[in-house]
């Protein structure tokens, strides 16, 4: 007794064409995730949609020493998005002024890595997350 398996040969079947523009879906809700550069830091930013958060390049001289770079990039986020990861390590924080501003920014407590800012009256709402930590930074790509 012989099985015989139908000839499946992909050269038989054309391919179709897509002509469409695969555009991301926006408007789901979404997890992105997050690290420091030595990994000691991990986070999740749940997001409603990912237009619910904003990334912006910002040029003051508090932004260009956290960041090391002449600029920083962060994602502006609800603060209820940013939960560290149950494995994560511990960050650390530092308060700082600038221009006349308390500025809150956390580092990974290890390697040094920026995580997020804020300034004081952002407090109990929002997080700038440094977009360079997130593992897929292209998802929050700048918007002014
Ligand atoms: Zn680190
Ligand atoms: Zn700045």
């Amino acid at each position: 007794m012989s099985l015989s398996i139908p000839n499946q040969s992909a050269s038989a079947i054309p391919t179709p064409i897509l002509i469409s523009t695969v555009v991301e879906r926006k408007k789901e809700p979404i997890t992105l995730t997050g690290s420091c550069y030595c990994q000691h830091i991990t986070y999740n930013l749940r997001l409603d949609s990912l237009e619910d958060a904003r990334t912006s390049l910002c040029h003051c001289r508090s932004c260009k020493k956290a960041f090391g770079g002449v600029f920083g990039v962060a994602a502006k986020a609800p603060l209820q998005g940013f939960r560290y990861a149950r494995e994560s390590g511990k960050s650390v924080t530092h308060v700082g002024v600038d221009n006349e501003t308390t500025v809150h920014r956390e580092f990974c407590g290890r390697c040094g890595s920026p995580i997020y800012w804020f300034a004081e009256g952002l407090k109990g709402h929002f997080r700038y997350v440094a977009v360079g930590s997130l593992d897929e930074p292209s998802r929050l790509p700048p918007r002014g």
